[in-house]
């Protein structure tokens, strides 16, 4: 059986040392044949170099290079085009998803599961974005078409056919929780404390927090357009109620104030959709590589 750990690394200059002692400790007696594939996502550190470096001096570290900063999902796509393994490990570069665990969760993956997901307990995260957390998967469980489970990420190890099915999936707006999701097989837990990173910083502002769970919501289902679609109705209803018990000019107002936010909702729904929709239809590839280390052998995956 042999084991392809997939990390993404986006300004990890201080990391990638650390993340190599640590993985060559965790597996050391454990796992014999593996290979570690750093995908550099256009750091503009000298993450490279340190890549490169390690390669050098150990073949079982790989990198590929991105042309530049292309983000985590298309980071972790690429290495898993990459990855030969019949079985792939997915963790980051900060040590946020410590490599001790890889053991366990081969354990559990070999008893039968597809999937092995470490979950992460949400002490030490800030208290706004634990709470943003909440109630996003609140909502999730809700609307979505495939069931998302809080403080499940994208620490986990996956068959080779589930990481097929995933290779399968073309979209660009990569939304990996859901993707993992509907892909399916049995899928298997262990739970962890979460560790705070070890070096540099994280890259999720509130922005960037906010755009990938809107690309989450939009990505996996149409409901969305449906509450729009009723909210549009109650709105124009309450417009029209309050056009009938107000006087005069207020009449008008009223009126004009419940459509004018109810077109602006709906125009934003809307919007989300079809700029998806654009995104898809160019078909522009997920990334596009600078450099990689040399493989030995054919590789598996073909760059698109
Ligand atoms: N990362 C990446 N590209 C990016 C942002 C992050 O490859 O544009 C990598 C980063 O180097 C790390 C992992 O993705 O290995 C998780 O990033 P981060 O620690 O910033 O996220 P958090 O742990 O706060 O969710
Ligand atoms: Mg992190």
């Amino acid at each position: 059986m042999y084991l392809s750990m997939v990390v993404p690394c986006f300004n990890e200059e201080h990391g990638v040392q650390r993340l190599y002692d640590a993985l060559v400790e965790a597996l050391a007696g454990e796992v014999r044949d593996y290979e570690v594939i750093l995908v550099d996502d256009g750091s503009t550190d000298r993450t490279l170099c340190e890549a490169r470096r390690l390669s050098e001096h150990d073949p079982r570290f790989r990198y590929v290079s991105l042309s530049r900063n292309f983000g985590k999902e298309s980071a972790v796509l690429c290495g898993l085009r990459h990855a030969r393994g019949n079985r792939v490990a997915l963790l980051d570069a900060d040590l946020q998803h410590p490599p001790r665990l890889l053991p366990r969760m081969l354990v559990l993956l070999d008893t039968g599961y597809d999937q092995v997901v470490a979950r992460r307990s949400r002490s030490g995260d800030t208290a706004w974005r634990t709470a943003l957390s909440r109630t996003y998967y609140r909502l999730a469980r809700r609307w979505l078409d495939v069931s998302l489970r809080d403080g499940a990420g994208d620490f986990r190890v996956l068959s080779r056919r589930a990481v097929d099915a995933l290779l399968s999936l073309p979209e660009h707006h990569r939304f990996s929780k859901g993707l993992f999701a509907w892909i399916g097989f049995d899928t298997g837990y262990v739970t962890y404390r979460n560790v705070p990173r070890q070096t540099g910083e994280s890259r999720w502002r509130l922005s960037a927090l906010v755009d990938h769970g809107i690309d989450g919501l939009v990505s996996f289902n149409d409901a969305p357009l449906r509450p729009a679609l009723v909210l549009g109705l109650l709105t124009t209803g309450l417009g029209c109620v309050a056009g009938a018990v107000v006087r005069g000019r207020n009449r008008w107002a009223a009126g004009l104030f419940g459509l004018g936010g109810v077109q602006v909702f709906l125009l934003g729904v809307l919007g989300e959709y079809v700029g998806r929709a654009c995104a898809e239809a160019r078909r522009r590839p997920h990334y596009v590589v600078k450099e990689s280390s040399p493989v030995p052998g054919p590789p598996r995956a073909v760059e698109q």
